[in-house]
């Protein structure tokens, strides 16, 4: 079977960590006998320059037939003066509504050989393996009616408004258990359900769900503990599922506890596991030619598109093994290098990786 990837480089260094990215997916694949077929298309500034829009037509048609796609990073100083409208960040917004991406996956993971990265003692975190799942397309972040008006007594007054369908809380507590069921089988489901009745239908239907998952273990945590807990204790956690605004604050605070934004990716799934894969970070345009990125967050991006859409944990976990190996070894781009420390280019990095996968070959 072939499975189509769609690769988005997008502005900034994205090209670069694409590229590396892109041969490691082909040495994987020529490794484990994955026929993958690879596309390109724009998305971002530069789609903006080359074809008049963020998210263009062509590219759309593509992203809307691939198995799975692949992004770098969008937006730049090139475009900054653009109104909101029509910058290159409204591609990313606009390809998630298209594909329907409704479940945000957000590993936090420290590999332990970086461990002294981190803002918390070494012990509190090396070895990190936790997973956050944020429903992305609901919440109070879309709920109408929303806006700003004038009360009777003159007083501008703000409001939005919180809210989630049984259908929406139950897609994204399936998808948690499952994903728990093969990873380390504990859900922490995270809501506000002692002030919020939107949380407590939350509470209601993800512990209804539970009987479905025997192997899964599920607790419940407000969110302030869980916010508390996350810089305490990580290690505690397996699965964090939650909604939209309290995934957004909880996993830019578990992506730091990892200490490098270089080595974080992302996955958004939508109910056919279809998937865009992309790193945590930007486009970075201070860093951007220099072959000097990181492109370890989107190697990782591209453990998670083998495992999540193209059902190929084996070869997940190779790149994943190589990226270790790699480390084990001592190689750091500047980002991650201790003070001091000699850094490798995005080039020798995306070798490394290459050559670790491939030495490792009899091994599946
Ligand atoms: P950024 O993540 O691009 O950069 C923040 C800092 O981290 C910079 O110092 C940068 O050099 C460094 N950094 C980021 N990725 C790195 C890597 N792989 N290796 C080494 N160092 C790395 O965030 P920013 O500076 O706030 O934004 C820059 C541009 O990226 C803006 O136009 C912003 O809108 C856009 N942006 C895009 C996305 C996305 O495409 N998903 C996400 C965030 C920001």
């Amino acid at each position: 079977m072939s499975h189509q990837v769609l690769l988005l480089p997008g502005d900034g260094i994205g090209p670069e960590v694409v590229a590396q990215a892109r041969r490691v997916l082909d040495a994987v694949a020529d490794r484990f006998e994955l026929v993958v077929a690879l596309d390109e298309a724009n998305l971002g500034g530069g789609a903006i320059d080359r074809e008049g829009a963020a998210y263009p037509e062509s590219t759309q048609a593509k992203a809307r037939a691939a198995d799975a796609i692949l992004l770098g990073a969008v937006g730049g100083p090139k475009w900054d003066g653009l109104p909101s409208g029509d910058r290159p960040e409204r591609g990313l917004l606009a390809i998630r509504a298209d594909l329907d991406l409704f479940a945000n996956l957000r590993p936090a993971i420290l590999f332990p050989q970086l461990a002294a990265a981190s803002s918390l003692k070494a012990e509190l975190v090396a070895g990190l393996d936790i997973l956050i799942v944020r429903e992305l397309t609901g919440g109070i972040y879309f709920g109408e009616p929303r806006g700003i008006r004038t009360r009777d007594d003159g007083q501008r007054e703000g409001f939005n408004t919180y809210v989630y369908s049984e259908s929406e809380i139950e897609r994204i507590a399936r998808l948690a258990f499952e994903l728990a069921g093969k990873r380390g089988g504990r859900v922490t489901s995270v809501d506000k359900a002692n002030v919020l009745e939107v949380t407590q239908l939350w509470r209601e239907i993800v512990s209804g769900l539970a009987c479905d998952y025997p192997d899964v273990a599920l607790e419940h945590m407000y969110v302030d503990n869980a916010a508390m807990q996350l810089v305490r204790a990580p290690k505690q956690f397996d699965v964090l599922v939650t909604g939209n605004i309290f995934g957004d604050i909880l996993s830019d605070t578990a992506a730091m506890l990892t200490g490098s934004i270089g080595m974080l990716p992302s996955a958004s799934l939508n109910a056919d596991s279809r998937g865009l894969y992309e790193p945590v970070h930007g486009s970075a345009p201070d860093i951007a030619g220099q072959d000097r990125a990181n492109p370890l967050a989107t190697i990782l991006s591209v453990a998670m598109l083998l495992r999540y859409s193209l059902d190929a944990p084996e070869a997940a976990a190779a790149v994943e093994q190589a990226v270790a190996h790699v480390l084990d070894a001592g190689l750091r781009t500047a980002d991650i290098a201790a003070p001091g420390e000699q850094a490798v280019g995005t080039r020798a990095m995306g070798d490394a990786v290459i050559d670790a996968l491939q030495a490792k070959g009899g091994k599946g």
